[in-house]
């Protein structure tokens, strides 16, 4: 990945994947200094529906409130079923978070280079839940694929998943006991 730096005092455009608010505060704290960000929530792998709206709208309100541009993806659940058939099964960190990966950085990457943003980026990787490496792997794929810088970056290290949870108590922010899809959801982990 090229450097991305602030140039004639502009900041450079990123797009961040956000999949709830308590997952985005530490990231977006941490990027807002070098970026002009817009927060994209594209998550169809969220259910019920329900849940889904609790999610967006944490999110939706604290990008207000900080002065972020907020714009939602479409809710294709059916696109995230049809994706997660014979991976019901699979444990998280396994094939199916591979998939929700790849489907919903896809769109971001895909939205970033059309829009002409200068990166993209994810705050999935604060979880403890999720593997950076694959992650990583997916980030760097679609960038190559589609022409436009990834951020690349582990944010749960240096503490990142402990101060994110420390903020978003602070915020008193809405926070799910569980990933986002029903398989996640019998499993009932905290993220
Ligand atoms: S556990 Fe989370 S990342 Fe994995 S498939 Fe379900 S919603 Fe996606």
């Amino acid at each position: 990945m090229q450097t991305i730096k602030i140039s004639n005092g502009v900041k450079p455009k990123l797009l961040l994947h956000s999949c709830c608010a308590p997952c985005s505060i530490y990231v977006i704290e941490k990027l807002a200094q070098q970026f002009k960000i817009t927060v994209f929530f594209y998550d169809p792998n969220v259910h019920p529906r329900k849940e889904y709206i609790l999610r967006r709208d944490e999110m939706k309100n604290y990008a207000k409130k900080i002065g972020l541009d907020f714009e939602e993806g479409d809710y294709q659940t059916k696109d995230w079923f049809d994706k997660a058939q014979g991976l019901e099964s699979e444990p998280e960190k396994g094939r199916r978070c591979e998939m929700c990966f790849d489907l919903r950085l896809s769109k971001t990457a895909v939205k970033a280079r059309v829009e002409e943003y200068d990166a993209f980026a994810t705050v999935l990787s604060i979880s403890p839940h999720k593997d950076y490496q694959q992650i990583s792997v997916i980030g760097n794929k679609l960038a190559h694929q589609f022409g436009i810088n990834f951020l690349d970056r582990d944010w749960k290290k240096k503490n990142g998943f402990k101060i994110a949870t420390k903020m978003s108590k602070e915020q008193n922010f809405y926070r799910q006991d569980y990933c986002g899809c029903i398989y996640s959801k019998k499993q009932q982990k905290v993220i």
